[in-house]
């Protein structure tokens, strides 16, 4: 594995998991050099956003199993059915506190704010160009950001 090409910046940029967005935009710029010079660290940045989408989808998947297995108990009504309900009610409402902690704790919805936003760019730009102009202004400035 390649090294951080600065390893001073690069323990910062560590300690806040790669993740620069909460910052100062006048301090962005040096780390975004950074980024662009430093493989490692990219790399690395790639790495911690996964594992937060990764999470987020964890926590969403283990909720929605937690609501199925309630709505099913509720439905078929087996022995202890309000013993099982409020099992599975405690696994869902503790699935959507992990997701909430990790939806405020990482920068994972903006990544996929961000990805979204490319997307509606790259449809925007494809429209042919009387279509564009229809479209709201505000619409317009939200997706190509000028
Ligand atoms: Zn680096």
């Amino acid at each position: 594995m390649s090294q951080c090409v600065d390893p001073i910046v690069g323990k910062i940029l560590a300690g806040w998991r790669y993740d620069i967005s909460g910052i100062a935009p006048e301090m962005c710029g040096d780390y975004d050099d950074h980024f662009a010079a430093c493989e490692h660290c990219r790399s690395r940045q790639r790495l911690h956003r996964g594992i937060d989408i990764g999470l987020i989808a964890l926590a969403s998947l283990s909720a929605a199993i937690f609501l199925l297995a309630f709505g099913m108990i509720h439905y078929f009504e087996p022995r202890h059915t309000i013993l099982l309900e409020l099992v599975a009610l405690a696994g869902f409402a503790l699935s959507a506190l992990i997701w909430l902690i990790v939806a405020v704790a990482t920068p994972a919805p903006m990544v996929v704010v961000d990805a979204a936003r490319i997307g509606a760019r790259r449809v925007h730009d494809k429209l042919p160009e009387e279509i564009r102009q229809r479209l709201p202004e505000e619409l317009r400035l939200r997706i190509t950001g000028s």
